[in-house]
């Protein structure tokens, strides 16, 4: 009996468009990328719960004839080939004319279109692949695309989205990548009834402004080169523009754009020795070389390219960005004599090694005043260990006691009795080894503190606490600040903004972009600048894949991440003490936030053991 059947249409869509639909910002993606193609000057995305419940993109474009409009959802159904020569000479955003037949398939789809020259146009209403209405109707030119309850009939998919800021930063994303591409179209974006972005035409600067900030005007340097083989141009952020986290880097080529690694380090290249290792330089290229020497049909959402001339324009890239650098900071062009000499003659005033260095190594630093120690915690400690009877809760007894730590620990003794010797460890002072381990005696034997991951437990709790319960006094600053963050970065800091206050944190929004800064919390580390640490919160929330589902958890963990001690510092005693005591005033002492243990007991036995 024959057994290969062809998969229906439906089903074959829906398996393709999980290639070419992850989440709804590829919905947007597609969307924005058809308006462009059809030459619209002015878009419009409207989206719902982060795109779960609606994106809706209207563009005044070519729009579609009744034939194309049914046609367009047909898979391999596209305008944009005719001949497979033309695959190589691609200019338009899309292609494969897969985009519509996909999203149709996996969601319910509202098309009203009408080309300009037509009286009537058409609206299309399809879901799950299904067409389930076509009919004349009045609409003005152009097209707009409703997409709705994404994933309706996919709910394995929709279980793997994530938190709507989330969704709504990648959604962001994309709509960035295509207003930058494109500053000559008007382009706004609305979230429910927040206005994110309204971005009237402009030049490439005017742009970037208008996403960035204002400030970005004295933060860019023009960058424009032409070969043969390739024409650059755009901007490069100076190295005040630079951050810590990879992200505000945009490559577009022939408009598209792209994420290339080795591109990227090419860029990365050319900053070499003017910024840290760590450091991402800001910028925003485009390369315009002929289409036949890529290959941008080698990923469903064509996010990576295949370069011909890879090594070339890797060389071009680097002596394009080096010579833009080079208009407010003198150094050497000499690229022809290789990448040696080039930092020896940086003889710029502008660049400060010190400044760097300071930069580099703002995070972790204990301040003294920050592990001021409460000595009664400490007495109170041993008093608790040496009348187990009568502690409770949180006390080290009960904790040594309590079957959490017997159960994951086999080291630690099953009880603890107070007895005359035990008097004695109270008063014996822990012990610091390796900078990163504080050795005390307790009654069973000898218990090992990993500074690192215990100070982060503590921190970690205090920190839940401060957002649940009072909140944490702040300090004003003198002089208040501003910070600034792009459209989908300030969404997201809008949504921490409630728990930061709770930490002592106080900021506000100020003005399109801007954040004011009026204070830190009382017992904020020097050391750490609290832009860079807000910066870093807003950047990785959305990279950090693990800890997004709740705000206060997320914070609790990056708080007593940048504030915790590091391996590697030194203790005084009365530091160490300090540790051990508010520990074991923790709830879960056992194991830090991201896991690890906190401390380990080696048992008396133990050590009898081996001494045999
Ligand atoms: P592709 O963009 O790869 O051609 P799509 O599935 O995204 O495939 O779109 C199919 C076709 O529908 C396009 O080739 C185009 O002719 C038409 N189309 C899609 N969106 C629009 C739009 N906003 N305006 C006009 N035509 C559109
Ligand atoms: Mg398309």
């Amino acid at each position: 009996m024959d057994i290969i059947k062809l998969l229906p249409d439906s089903l074959a869509n829906q398996i393709a468009a999980g290639e070419v639909i992850q989440r709804p910002a590829s919905v947007v993606k597609e969307l924005l990328e058809n308006a462009i193609d059809a030459g619209a000057t002015r878009i419009q995305l409207l989206i719902k719960d982060a795109g779960k419940t609606l994106i809706q993109v209207i563009d005044n474009g070519a729009g579609m004839s009744e034939t194309d409009a049914r046609m367009s959802f047909e898979r391999h159904a596209t305008s944009k080939i005719k001949f497979s020569e033309d695959l190589e000479h691609i200019r338009t955003m899309g292609f494969r004319g897969e985009a519509l037949a996909s999203i149709a398939a996996i969601a319910q789809l509202e098309l009203k279109t009408k080309p300009h020259d037509q009286d009537l146009g058409t609206r299309i209403l399809i879901s799950g692949s299904k067409l389930e209405k076509q009919e004349p109707i009045q609409y003005p030119g152009g097209t707009s695309f409703s997409v709705s309850n994404l994933f309706f009939n996919t709910p394995a998919r929709r279980k793997f989205l994530k938190s709507d800021p989330v969704e709504l930063k990648n959604i962001l994303e994309e709509f960035e990548h295509i207003a930058l591409a494109y500053p000559e179209v008007e382009m706004t974006c609305h979230n429910g009834d927040t206005e994110i972005y309204i971005l009237s035409k402009g030049n490439l600067k005017q742009r970037i402004m208008a996403v960035f900030g204002k400030s970005m005007n004295e933060k860019i340097v023009a960058i424009e080169e032409h070969t043969d083989l390739v024409n650059m141009g755009g901007f490069i952020g100076k190295i005040e523009a630079c951050k810590k986290k990879r992200g505000e880097q945009y490559l577009f080529v022939n408009r598209r754009y792209i994420k290339s690694n080795y591109l990227h380090h090419a860029i990365k290249a050319a900053y070499e020795s003017l910024i840290g290792e760590e450091d991402h330089p800001f910028y925003v290229l485009f390369l315009d070389l002929d289409p036949t020497r890529i290959d941008v049909n080698v990923h469903p959402s064509k996010h990576e390219i295949k370069f011909l001339d890879e090594r070339i324009i890797y060389q071009y890239l680097r002596v394009a960005t080096r010579h833009a650098l080079g208009q407010y900071v003198p150094l050497s062009l000499d690229f022809e004599s290789g990448d040696k000499g080039i930092s020896n003659q940086i003889t710029s005033s502008i660049y400060n090694p010190e400044a760097r260095k300071n930069y580099g190594t703002q995070f972790g630093q204990p301040t003294a005043e920050k592990t001021s120690i409460p000595n009664q915690d400490w007495r109170k400690l041993y008093e608790i260990l040496k009348a187990p009877d009568e502690s409770k809760g949180d006390s080290i007894a009960a904790i040594l006691i309590n079957s959490q730590i017997n159960n994951e620990d086999q080291l630690v003794p099953s009880t603890l009795n107070a007895s005359d010797s035990e008097r004695q460890y109270a008063s014996k002072d822990p012990y610091q080894i390796h900078l990163s381990y504080i050795i005390s005696p307790v009654a069973s034997g000898l218990m090992i503190v990993d500074q690192e991951t215990a100070h982060r437990r503590i921190l970690y709790e205090k920190s839940l606490k401060q957002m649940t319960g009072q909140a944490a006094p702040s300090q004003r600053s003198l002089f208040p600040t501003t910070i600034q963050m792009s459209g989908s970065d300030q969404i997201i800091l809008n949504h921490l903004i409630p728990d930061l206050k709770q930490l002592g944190f106080d900021l506000e929004p100020f003005g399109t972009n801007n954040f004011i800064i009026h204070g830190s919390p009382a017992d904020w580390s020097a050391s750490i600048s609290i832009h860079h640490f807000i910066e870093e919160l807003v950047k990785e929330y959305a990279h950090d894949e693990s800890k997004k589902s709740d705000y206060k958890t997320y914070l609790a963990y990056q708080i007593s991440k940048s504030q915790g001690l590091k391996q590697g510092q030194s203790l005084t005693v009365e530091e160490m003490k300090f540790i051990i005591d508010q520990l074991f005033a923790c709830e879960e002492p056992a194991f830090g936030p991201s896991g690890g243990r906190c401390y380990t007991i080696i048992e008396l036995q133990e050590i009898e053991k081996r001494m045999r």
